[in-house]
């Protein structure tokens, strides 16, 4: 008979992060994610080779305190949830307190840490789910997170990855998106050095919008703001002339979170139909806030997707909110002729 052991933390930890680290966007989401739920205005993410060798990302945000750091990077410790209950009503973007632990696990780390109300700040260094070093040492306010070599020590993974240039493309979408939910934090993307993205930060979504797309799309934007049985929503609608043959246009979060939802597509696909032409996917950047208690975001380990509780409610008001956004203009729907 084959004897049952349980397997040690390192590798419970390497199994795991697989759910939770597909590729280097998913370290930028998890490190971008925890700097915003630290209250960041400013936050700035640097890579190499498409992140394979190294990514930085630094906040400005609360920082960490030096006797709280190594448990930072334990396996479902985190400082945004204390129980079950606390799911019905996520505020933060993080709450599984696996995203560190992950991460060290197939990777080497080094953290450099300051709250602000500290003289010193913390110097942490973790490689393959071992620490190497934790010392104090002088810091700006804030977290900077180094991570190198991305799969050093799960050569299968790394296999997996594509050319530096996909998954450059792969954080340059993703923190396009992120910049757009908070234009209220400044984003910087600097990768091999070059300065990709910048935003103000100043709170407007709109410049937020041009900035990334254009003025062909921000002159073509149409107001959104709705409201109805507790569900708002708010943002841009684009004509549908600046319509593209690809899902990349939209963008919509809820409760701050880009997540990606068949039946909001469809409600708002259905919602551009008599509109624009066959084929051919909307540009909108819109918020959707709805009770915490209508949705469950914990259904997979990198919480992009998500569950609600009345789907077909949230497909009406959304179809709803697009059609009203888009007859507010005196738009001309497209008449289909039969052949
Ligand atoms: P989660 O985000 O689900 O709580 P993580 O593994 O991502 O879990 O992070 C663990 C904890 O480390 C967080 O709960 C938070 O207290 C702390 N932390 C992580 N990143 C930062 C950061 N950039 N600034 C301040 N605290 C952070
Ligand atoms: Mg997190």
């Amino acid at each position: 008979m084959p004897h049952i052991e349980l397997l040690d933390q390192i590798t419970i930890d390497k199994i795991a992060a697989g759910e939770v680290i597909e590729r280097p966007a998913s370290v930028v989401k998890e490190l971008v994610e925890n700097a915003i739920d630290a209250g960041a205005t400013a936050i700035v993410t640097e890579i190499e080779d498409g992140g394979i060798t190294m990514m930085r990302i630094t906040d400005n945000g609360c920082g960490i305190e030096k006797t709280e750091v190594a448990n930072a990077f334990l396996r479902h410790s985190t400082s945004k949830i204390r129980s079950a209950e606390d799911l019905f009503r996520i505020s933060s973007l993080g709450f599984r307190g696996e995203a560190l632990s992950s991460i060290a696990a197939v990777s080497q780390v080094e953290l450099i840490t300051k709250p602000r109300e500290e003289l010193f700040g913390t110097r942490y260094v973790i490689e393959g789910g071992k620490e190497k070093a934790l010392e104090d040492t002088g810091a700006p306010d804030g977290t900077t997170f180094m991570v190198r070599q991305l799969f050093y020590n799960t050569p299968a993974r790394r296999k997996f990855l594509k050319t530096p240039m996909t998954e450059a493309s792969h954080i340059s979408d993703l923190l396009t998106r992120l910049a757009l939910s908070h234009p209220e934090i400044s984003f910087q993307f600097i990768n091999n050095r070059q300065t990709k993205l910048h935003t103000s930060g100043n709170g407007n979504m709109k410049d937020v919008i041009y900035h990334i797309y254009g003025r062909e799309v921000a002159n073509h934007l149409l107001p959104l703001d709705f409201e109805k049985n507790g569900v708002r929503l708010s943002g841009f609608l684009g004509e549908p002339l600046i319509s593209r043959g690809n899902r990349n246009f939209e963008n919509y979060f809820v409760n701050g979170r880009y997540v990606k939802s068949n039946i909001l597509s469809k409600a708002i696909e259905d919602g551009y139909k008599d509109f624009s032409m066959q084929h051919k996917y909307p540009f909108v950047a819109f918020h959707l806030f709805l009770e915490q208690e209508k949705v469950d975001i914990n259904v997979h380990p990198t919480k992009m997707e998500l569950r609600f509780s009345a789907q077909q409610e949230i497909y009406n008001l959304v179809y709803q909110a697009v059609r009203e956004g888009l007859h507010e203009k005196e738009l001309i729907p497209v008449v289909e002729v039969p052949e």
